[in-house]
């Protein structure tokens, strides 16, 4: 689950880390006060920005400097209601806004091969660090961070001192750093991320300009099987922007993962999941997704779960493999059968039921004449022939691939 930035600033804010604090708008005149407020109390400039789950609000206009409360108005108007990356953007957050010496680059993300978190650095801040990746990869200072002590004083001001950040930022910079990784395991998180994090100049009383660290955006991604541990974070969910599919699969307690293929899987245990996808590989054909319904599923769910796949535009054949545990065979195909008599579109499907009641999914199946395997590999290479006869057809201009049940 990725968090508004206005949250992952709080967050970091609460960890002690330096985060100019706005406040959140979502009308014109709203941020026209929130601006009023910062600069009645210190700020010179504030920036208003889209709060959307997507990057490069910067490079789409979502991001806006204003010198006064009406100029801070005027970007609201801007920028609420655009649209970024297709999410219409409903709240901007107002904060004081330094004027930036220069951009860095600062993030830690959990590095799964290396059971480790991994911080990641860059001069190149500012711009996506993807693109810094590819273009230069060298500009990007990478270590682990210690599985149990978390990130060490000398591995902090190694990083510090690679990004040019010594001498009076050195100390600032050591904590910054030590406080994403401790930001990162305190809130279970897989990605917490400051670009950029700036050196940002301040003209004090008298005209002396200093200059001092500051985190300017905050991107932060949970965990979401360690959610239930955070009621606080979870509440913190964005539901304007979550996928209704995804949305739907959660409330049902369905595992829904989306891949890029064509074939819609809908199957029971993570494992069988995994040898689903394989299978489905192995027979030259690529998974559009997995459903996973879990133990025990009752027909009503296994027909939610067909209903998003039949959602999904990208399925053109659907390949169902039970094996029933707790889960009861008949239980699935009663489920099958349910959502068939309401479905929007005809899809093939495979099904392949073994295990609890095997027998009596297969007579509820052949009365409703369902296509069914006795064997996964069968099941997966007549899911992928479907896929190929509905290419070609759609190749040809027939309707039969995709023709719309009355
Ligand atoms: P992103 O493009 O979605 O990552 O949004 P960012 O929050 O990173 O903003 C994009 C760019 O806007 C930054 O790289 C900065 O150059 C600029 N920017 C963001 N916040 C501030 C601020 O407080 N002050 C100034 N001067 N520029 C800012
Ligand atoms: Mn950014």
């Amino acid at each position: 689950m990725k968090l508004q930035e206005f949250h992952a600033r709080e967050l970091l804010s609460a960890a002690g880390l330096p985060v100019p604090r706005g406040r959140v708008a979502s009308t014109p005149a709203e941020v026209r006060a929130a601006a009023a407020e910062l600069f009645a109390v210190s700020a010179s400039q504030v920036v208003v920005k889209a709060q959307v789950l997507v990057g490069g609000r910067g490079k789409a206009g979502g991001v806006k400097l204003a010198a006064t409360a009406q100029e801070a108005e005027a970007a609201g108007s801007a920028i609420l209601g655009m649209s970024i990356k297709g999410i219409t953007v409903r709240r901007v957050l107002v904060a004081p806004g330094p004027d930036i010496a220069r951009e860095y680059y600062l993030g830690a993300i959990l590095d799964r091969a290396a059971q480790r978190i991994l911080l990641m650095g860059s001069a190149e801040g500012g711009v996506e660090i993807e693109e810094v990746a590819r273009q230069k990869p060298e500009a990007i200072v990478r270590l682990h961070a210690h599985p149990h002590l978390g990130l060490l004083d000398y591995q902090a001001r190694s990083m510090a001192l690679s990004l040019g950040l010594g001498g009076p930022h050195l100390r600032a910079a050591v904590a910054i750093a030590k406080g994403l990784v401790r930001v990162m395991v305190e809130n279970d998180a897989d990605l917490v991320e400051v670009n950029p994090l700036a050196v940002v100049r301040e003209t004090g009383p008298g005209g002396l300009v200093t200059e001092r660290l500051a985190c300017l955006d905050a991107k932060i991604t949970l965990d979401d099987s360690a959610l239930p541990r955070h009621p606080e974070l979870e509440a913190r969910r964005d539901l304007d922007e979550e996928d209704p599919a995804d949305a739907e699969a959660r409330a049902q307690g369905i595992n829904f993962i989306h891949l890029d293929g064509a074939i819609g899987c809908l199957v029971n245990g993570a494992g069988l999941a995994m040898t689903t996808m394989d299978l489905v590989k192995r027979a030259g054909g690529e998974p559009a997704n997995f459903l996973d319904i879990g133990g025990g599923a009752k027909a009503d769910k296994v027909a939610a779960a067909m209903r998003l796949i039949l959602a999904d535009p990208k399925v053109m054949a659907i390949l169902v493999n039970i094996f029933g545990g707790i889960t009861r065979g008949d239980e699935v195909a009663h489920g099958l059968v349910e959502a068939r008599a309401v479905q929007s579109r005809e899809v093939p499907r495979v099904v392949r039921i073994v295990g609890t009641n095997a027998a009596e999914a297969a007579a509820i199946l052949r009365a409703a004449a369902f296509e069914t395997a006795s064997s996964l590999e069968e099941a997966a290479e007549r899911a992928v022939a479907a896929v190929r006869r509905a290419q070609m057809a759609s190749a040809t201009g027939s309707p039969e691939a995709t023709e719309a049940r009355p």
